[in-house]
């Protein structure tokens, strides 16, 4: 690993060891971060027989990676590829919506908690992402200085890989970092425990928990990450911690046609989470190939939606985007590098589905 990704203590000791004094770690932190270089041999004001030592043992790249692809919508999402683990990569999405523009990031090269609607999920576990290869979808994206948040719901349980998810978030809002305030990042989990009591303690960033059912046997079809994290203990969990002021808590929550739309379900989920100062938000199901589930129509959506407001909820639906080059959620699934005439090699066919309609507005 190059220097790139690094937080302050680890920068502590690369300067002692390169006989640097105590502020030199910052000053290597302001190159990596505010002045975003790419190269040690930029980092002008450390002595250069420092800088020299540096590269004999890095090399004179921090570590920071291009994204080798690029794919647009005609909503305006994009969709990049960026290697990772020097054999996979990651997908990451940029969605624009007004005056806001969100990095959608991902933090594993696949997942292992195989959710049965996920796309992701299809793919099994390949590789933790490093901090630096987390960072780096946002500091090596065109365009890094236009977005305003960032949500780590792309490919990947971030609460599985919770040492290089801190690390990435202390990095992202740290006044030696990126500066960025916590209210800006958004962490998504299926809600494994004990990492999410380390994820409220250790960080004030938003928290989301996917639920998509009250119920913890149908829960457990959908997430199988039921089974052994009851998202009832991750909800407990949330609620002792008593989170307020500018901190959020978001509930998803993906209306299924049949089988989790029910003014049941939207009563049991209230009941579910009574107590909690929580928005919902209801994902429109993205379909994902060859996999037999239906979304709620939109009338559908909005019952559920009413039914949860009837119970003091806030309930909002979110905006699909970049469904048509599977950017939306659910759908990002390349973890292969493209083959060198540029084909898509990827390992889950994208061929469209009953119901799958790209948007074309
Ligand atoms: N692993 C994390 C973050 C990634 S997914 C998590 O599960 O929370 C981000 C959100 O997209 C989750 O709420 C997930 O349940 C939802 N999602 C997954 N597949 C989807 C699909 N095909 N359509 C709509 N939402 C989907």
């Amino acid at each position: 690993m190059g220097l790139f990704g690094k937080t302050i203590a680890e920068l502590s000791d690369t300067a002692a060891r390169f006989g640097l004094r105590p502020y030199g770690a910052r000053q290597i932190a302001h190159w990596l971060y505010a002045k975003h270089v790419n190269r040690i041999e930029e980092m002008t004001n450390l002595p250069r027989r420092v800088r020299e030592a540096m590269v004999a043992q890095y090399g004179d790249d921090v570590g920071r990676r291009e994204p080798i692809a690029r794919q647009a919508s005609c909503d305006g999402t994009l969709k990049y590829l960026f290697p990772v683990l020097d054999e996979w990569c990651v997908e990451s999405a940029v969605i624009p919506d007004g005056e806001r523009q969100t990095l959608c990031l991902s933090t594993q090269a696949g997942c292992r908690r195989a959710c049965r609607f996920c796309m992701t999920g299809r793919l099994g576990f390949h590789g933790n992402l490093t901090p630096d290869g987390i960072l780096n979808q946002y500091a090596s994206l065109p365009e890094r200085d236009g977005i305003t948040n960032i949500v780590f719901m792309g490919m990947g349980e971030p609460l599985d890989n919770i040492e290089a998810v801190l690390r990435s978030l202390e990095i992202f809002t740290a006044d030696y970092g990126y500066a960025m305030s916590p209210t800006r990042l958004t962490v998504s989990t299926v809600g494994i425990l004990p990492a999410l009591e380390r994820l409220i303690s250790e960080t004030r960033c938003h928290i989301a928990l996917s639920v998509h059912s009250p119920f913890s046997e149908e829960r457990k079809r959908l997430v199988p990450a039921e089974a052994a994290y009851p998202v009832a203990n991750a909800i407990e969990t949330l609620r002792r911690a008593r989170i307020g002021g500018q901190r959020r808590i978001m509930i998803e929550y993906t209306p299924f046609e049949g089988l989790n739309d029910t003014s049941a379900h939207a009563k049991a989920l209230a009941r579910l989470l009574r107590g909690l100062r929580c928005r919902i938000n209801l994902i429109p199901f993205n379909s994902v190939p060859g996999i037999p589930l239906r979304g709620s129509d939109r009338p559908r959506i909005e019952a559920f939606q009413a039914e949860l407001r009837r119970h003091g909820f806030m309930a909002t639906i979110r905006k699909s985007k970049g469904a048509d080059i599977a950017a939306a959620c659910g759908l990002l699934h390349n973890i292969h590098p493209p083959d060198r005439d540029g084909e898509d090699r990827c390992n889950v066919r994208m061929e469209p589905a009953r119901g799958f309609e790209p948007r074309t507005h």
